[in-house]
């Protein structure tokens, strides 16, 4: 998947996961009447958390950065299949 395909999933993840973290709110102001237990609040809070956990991932996930094939240089993506060992001949980086 590309960059834009990514991100466009990320949106749509976002979208649909909305409603749910809504519904957790909800769930979580409707714990604090009196008589519910704690045991509510906790849950509903871990349902949030999970929830925003994975929109976080999602995101992360798009936005990180390509991963570079072995034979480019991890600081500027040189490709360095026609050169020698030793640091990259466009930046200068040191290779692993
Ligand atoms: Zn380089």
């Amino acid at each position: 998947m590309n960059r834009a395909a990514r991100i466009l999933a990320a949106a749509c993840a976002t979208l649909l996961l909305l409603p749910c973290l809504g519904f957790g709110l909800f769930g979580l102001l409707a714990s604090q009447e009196p008589g519910a237990g704690i045991g509510w609040t906790i849950g509903y809070i871990v349902f949030e958390l999970v929830l925003i956990g994975m929109i976080a991932a999602g995101w992360w996930a798009a936005l990180r950065r390509d991963p570079r094939l072995p034979w480019e240089c991890p600081s500027c993506g040189y490709d360095r299949r026609s050169s020698s060992d030793g640091p990259c001949p466009e930046c200068g980086a040191i290779m692993g």
